[in-house]
């Protein structure tokens, strides 16, 4: 299977050779590198940020799927020093001196980011590095792009001067003057040309701040561009497979990485396939901060803000993947409502499963599919032809093997559910003690709760049993379906046995107790038997001593 992606730098669909599939290494050291650029820790991350998250998810997972789990080198960054992080911890914590309160937000953010890529059940990648932890690598490239004539000192800042690079802003392919409206381009008086762009700036009192490189006295503070290509230098090498993110960030962010980095490196290219996921609207609108218009991850987690409940992470996450990666997608409750639906159908369907082989046609189109630029409308739509069409016993295990690999829990089998269910029912029959046995049936019939309204132990094996025959009755059924009666033969014998040594020990160890206690009261050792009978006590135990010197035990009434 052949894995195509679409590279924007080229405008094309192409064939994914990794890099180190080309070199001359051996087997086990070769890698397939992934850099995405990932949140900004400054508030919480709106669902459109979910969106690279769980597009490049899927091509982690299929990259590991094609390569091998331990092959796969993904790599998202978290940028920890900014202008909005800086403006946000003054306004939340004014009291707190700045490098705490950015401290708190950040650490506040970062998490709750983490929180959200969990329940969006996103794997976590490789490594997830901080721009303030490559200060060095930062400094480094900025050197080297000074040495090479690239970079220039201005007014205590460092600047990429953009004519410098013959071939700039071939990944956006628009006119100059286009990019330079487009982006709304800060014009300063210090700069050589309005389109060069920021390595490093001057910190004002209270910003985070290091110490400046060549020679500038101010303390300063990295721009946004240049940490994602240190980063991804510190961790993929100078070139590498795929850089990935959201359209958004094509100009002026990943136009500019690749500035640094070739510039930097002296390489032909930064990353061999650059892919971008499109925009997200919600409710046919476009989804801005200024307009009131957003919705975060964690509203659509923790409150019952859009649409007026609460989702669940994996149907957030399937909504997401119904449309194609690069389409816009307009964000909807009917959206969420419609994959919730979908996903439930492919559960159950996956949890009638009666065979542990999965249709190979069906995996193959699926990942068929999927390996074609990453089309998940139409592997989804391979799914819906098993599930709603063909319902094969094959289908069912290839339905359950593929939601898997799309990250999405699974249900257990009904068979292995009724096992499980069973099991656990006779595993408690074990608990009942000797008396519980002895009392069975006496008071049920007039009080089946104690006056606290809790069942007795008599009325929860009563019911228990009911459950254990209506079990039976369905195992029965099943049994047919496989086809073996020796493999309930066998599920039986095994639930025995589990179910009576925990019956025995209880009470092999109480008359242990019990006996110990009576050779103490006979050697007219009293602390001895007192603490014996505090122990029996604490274990739920009554000792009652005879005149004869034997005693009797039974269990503590809860009434
Ligand atoms: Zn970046």
């Amino acid at each position: 299977m052949q894995l195509k992606l679409y590279d924007t730098l080229t405008r094309k669909k192409r064939d994914f050779v990794p890099l180190d599939w080309g070199r001359d290494l051996p087997e086990s050291e070769r890698r397939v590198r992934m850099y995405v650029c990932g949140p900004t820790v400054y508030d919480f991350a709106h669902i459109g940020n979910a969106r690279p998250v769980i597009v490049f998810d899927v091509l982690f997972r299929l990259l590991r799927h094609l390569y091998g789990e331990d092959r796969v080198v993904y790599v998202r960054n978290v940028t920890d020093v900014d202008d909005k992080i800086n403006a946000r911890a003054t306004k939340l914590y004014p009291d707190e001196s700045p490098d705490v309160a950015i401290r708190q937000l950040t650490e506040q953010t970062y998490s709750e980011f983490k929180r959200d890529v969990e329940w969006l059940r996103c794997l976590k990648p490789t490594v997830e590095p901080r721009a303030t932890e490559h200060i060095v690598e930062i400094k480094e490239i900025i050197k080297r792009l000074k040495k090479s004539g690239h970079a220039y000192v201005a007014k205590s800042h460092v600047l990429f001067h953009v004519p410098s690079m013959p071939h700039y802003g071939q990944l956006s392919k628009r006119p100059l003057d286009e990019m330079i409206a487009g982006a709304r381009i800060e014009v300063a008086p210090y700069k050589r040309n309005p389109m060069d762009f920021v390595l490093w700036k001057p910190s004002k009192p209270g910003e985070p701040a290091w110490p400046s490189p060549l020679g500038i006295k101010r303390p300063g503070r990295p721009g946004w561009h240049i940490e994602c290509s240190a980063m991804a230098w510190k961790h993929l090498g100078e070139m590498f497979d795929i850089h990935g993110g959201g359209i958004d960030l094509i100009f002026p962010h990943h136009e500019n990485e690749i500035a640094q980095s070739k510039c930097a490196f002296h390489i032909p290219r930064m990353a061999e396939l650059w892919v971008h996921n499109g925009f997200l609207q919600l409710e046919g609108d476009k989804m801005a901060k200024s307009l009131g218009n957003v919705i975060t991850i964690r509203e659509l987690r923790r409150t019952e803000n859009f649409g007026g409940r609460k989702w669940s992470g994996e149907t957030t996450r399937l909504a997401m993947l119904q449309t194609h990666y690069r389409e816009p997608i307009d964000w909807t409750v009917r959206l969420l409502e419609q994959s919730e639906a979908r996903l439930t159908r492919w559960k159950e369907f996956a949890a009638d499963r009666t065979v542990r082989k999965g249709n190979l046609h069906l995996m193959d189109a699926f990942f068929e599919a999927i390996s074609n630029d990453l089309n998940t409308p139409a592997a989804f739509a391979e799914i819906d032809k098993a599930v709603n069409e063909r319902g094969w016993d094959e289908d069912r295990y290839a339905v359950y093997q593929i939601l898997g690999f799309l990250g999405f829990k699974r249900r257990k089998s009904r068979v292995a559910a009724a096992a499980e269910d069973l099991r656990k029912i006779i595993r408690n029959l074990g608990n009942f003690s000797q008396n519980d046995w002895k009392n069975f049936g006496l008071s049920v019939a007039n009080r089946p709760t104690f006056k606290s309204g809790n069942f007795k132990p008599e009325s929860k094996l009563i019911m228990a049993m009911e459950v254990v025959s209506e079990l039976l009755h369905r195992l029965k059924g099943i049994g047919m379906l496989v086809g073996s009666s020796n493999e309930l033969e066998a599920l039986k014998r095994q639930l025995l046995e589990e179910a009576l040594p925990a019956e025995n020990q209880f009470e092999v160890e109480v008359r242990r107790l019990v006996h110990a206690r009576d050779k103490a009261r006979a050697d007219r050792d009293f602390d001895k038997a007192d603490q014996i009978r505090n122990e029996l006590e604490s274990r739920g135990v009554v000792v009652k001593d005879n005149a004869d010197g034997t005693s009797t035990w039974e269990l503590k009434k809860n009434d």
